[in-house]
């Protein structure tokens, strides 16, 4: 059976194929958007002294966490999710929800905490999602979340830290 998913990340990646096969050819994946700078930046040595190996995979490798790993997808107490890389807080306890997905979701962001970036990694194009402050990579956002943003933040477990509130 074709889920509801499959059938919009398929018209998303045709949508992109016609539009910006130019961008997706010259896409090198890895590293965020070049351009981007960030206010706080370290060497790649200084972050693995700062990062446990996973939390380095995931915020300064684009790596995804194995679904269903994360203690988080069970935190349900009020609080707020940080970047596990700088401390920023990312997302309030208020906006998560369980998507089934096996990783913490969201439907929104704090204001101005997060950017994306458009990800042409393994056949597909999708927004990834990334820290405003330090660039560390979060996970991606979809459009099949639920109301009141219709998003669906898809965040792995390890590039957050929860401070409840
Ligand atoms: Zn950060």
């Amino acid at each position: 059976m074709v889920t509801r998913r499959e059938i919009a990340l398929g018209a998303i990646v045709l949508a992109a194929t016609i539009g910006t096969g130019l961008d997706a050819l010259r896409w090198r994946g890895g590293a965020n958007a070049a351009a981007e700078t960030f206010e706080v930046t370290h060497t790649p040595e200084e972050w693995r002294k700062l990062l446990t190996p996973e939390q380095y995979a995931v915020l300064r490798e684009q790596d995804t966490e194995r679904p269903f790993t994360s203690p988080l997808n069970k935190e349900h107490r009020k609080g707020t999710f940080t970047c596990a890389g700088c401390d920023l807080p990312l997302f309030a306890s208020d906006t998560k929800f369980d998507s089934g997905t096996g990783w913490p979701s969201f439907y929104a962001p704090i204001d101005g905490a997060v950017k994306t970036n458009t990800d042409h990694t393994f056949g597909m194009v999708r927004e990834e999602v990334h820290c405003r402050r330090c660039g560390g990579h979060l996970g991606h956002v979809f459009d099949d979340g639920p109301k009141p943003t219709g998003l669906r933040y898809c965040i792995n477990g390890v590039a957050l830290k929860f401070v409840p509130a």
